[in-house]
């Protein structure tokens, strides 16, 4: 099969792990018999740097032609930064919403997965940790409060800001469908979060997603009110599959989940359209107080690209191997710095492709 990858390394860490995600995929691509094409091209900080802005018409070109784009991560230290003196729509972030936008990717995906060998970081109890979790949520990210109509007025001298929530039919219908799709990839549960309990848009989104459930017999659907899913993740994370729900409950659950896995160089998340083109990317940012150092953890963005061997191009075969060859690293006792404990092998950021290629 032919892969056509855009690469955006970005800032900061990001050009050293897309480094090694591609080490990673390159062994995929020779022992599975695939041809790659990857190009590379800037965003963010480094597109600042070259052409004075962080997204270009070239670089929205080459993703659109792809069928898939692997990022590492954008921006500076906005303390120090000369980047974070121009106005916020030439800053490295805004090139990060304008090729969300200009690629209409609305689904956006981020596992949550304990290791047994990290459980120690994991800030829950011993024994919620020790059964351990692998779910993924699944956020809205194109509609909702983040994109509704805002304005801060005074009246009689009282300042009032109103935001609204709003959500058509549509826009439910087409990440519900994705959420039924990537559940049956998985353990075919999906718990569908809202607050159906006071909000209309959630009672429109918990009638359109048992809309859609009826196509997915095979799936078993739950709905689960927001308040009571921030507290059963904390609880009793292992319950969980596929989290649907709308952006900002996605935005607050899907940090909260990754919180509890206590790694965050080991998290990686997807963000798809409605055809299988995806934009891959580490959950992390682009970390510039260790950049430069080979000291950055690789796995997440390592992850990343499985999920684009996964989601895009339906090769689960590879991507079992690459996420099959994380499990194997850890087991064997390497760590980078991040992840690092007492008895086990410190190791670069380069060193750590070198071992994941290795057991590919
Ligand atoms: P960050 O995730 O970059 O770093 C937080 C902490 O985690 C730092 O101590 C960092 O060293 C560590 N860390 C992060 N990734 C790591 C890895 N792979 N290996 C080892 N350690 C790692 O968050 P921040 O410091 O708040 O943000 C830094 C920059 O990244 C900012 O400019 C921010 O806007 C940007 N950012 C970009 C994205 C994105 O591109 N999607 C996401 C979040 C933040």
């Amino acid at each position: 099969m032919e892969l056509h990858i855009v690469c955006i390394p970005g800032d900061g860490i990001g050009p050293e792990i897309v480094a090694e995600a591609k080490k990673v995929l390159n062994k995929v691509a020779e022992k599975y018999g695939h041809k790659l094409d990857m190009k590379d091209v800037l965003m963010g900080g480094a597109s600042i740097d070259a052409y004075g802005v962080p997204l270009t018409e070239e670089t929205i070109a080459a993703a659109k032609a792809a069928d898939a784009v692997l990022m590492g991560s954008i921006g500076g230290d906005p303390n120090t930064s000369s980047w974070y003196q121009l106005p916020p729509d030439r800053r490295p972030e805004a090139g990060l919403l304008g090729i969300r936008k200009a690629l209409n990717l609305f689904a956006n995906l981020r596992p949550a997965y304990l290791y047994p060998e990290l459980a120690a970081a994991c800030p829950l109890k011993e024994e919620i940790s020790r059964a351990g979790f692998d779910m993924l949520i699944m956020r809205e990210l194109t509609g909702g409060l983040y994109f509704g109509e805002r304005r801060t007025v005074t009246e009689n001298g009282v300042r009032r800001a109103v935001d609204t929530l709003t959500y058509d039919e549509n826009e439910i219908r087409r990440i519900a469908v994705k959420g039924f799709e990537i559940a049956r990839k998985r353990r075919g549960k999906v718990s569908s979060v809202d607050k159906a309990n006071v909000l209309d848009s959630s009672r429109l989104w918990r009638a359109v997603v048992n809309e859609v459930a009826r196509d997915y017999p095979d799936v078993k659907l739950e709905h689960v009110l927001v308040d009571n899913c921030a507290m059963q993740l904390v609880k009793d994370p292992a319950q969980f599959d596929v989290i649907l729900t709308e952006n900002m409950f996605g935005d607050i659950l899907s940090d909260e989940a990754s919180m509890v896995t206590g790694s965050i160089g080991m998290l990686s998340s997807a963000s798809l359209n409605d055809t299988k083109f995806g934009l891959y990317e580490p959950s992390h940012g682009s970390a510039p107080d260790i950049a430069g150092k080979d000291v950055a953890n690789p796995i997440a963005t390592v992850l990343s690209a499985a999920m684009m061997l996964r989601y895009s191009f339906d090769l689960d075969a590879e991507a079992d191997a690459v996420e099959e060859a994380v499990r194997q690293v850890l087991k064997d006792g390497y760590r980078t710095g991040d992840i690092m404990s007492k008895g086990c092998t410190l190791v670069g950021c380069r060193q750590m492709g070198d071992l994941l290629a290795e057991r590919i």
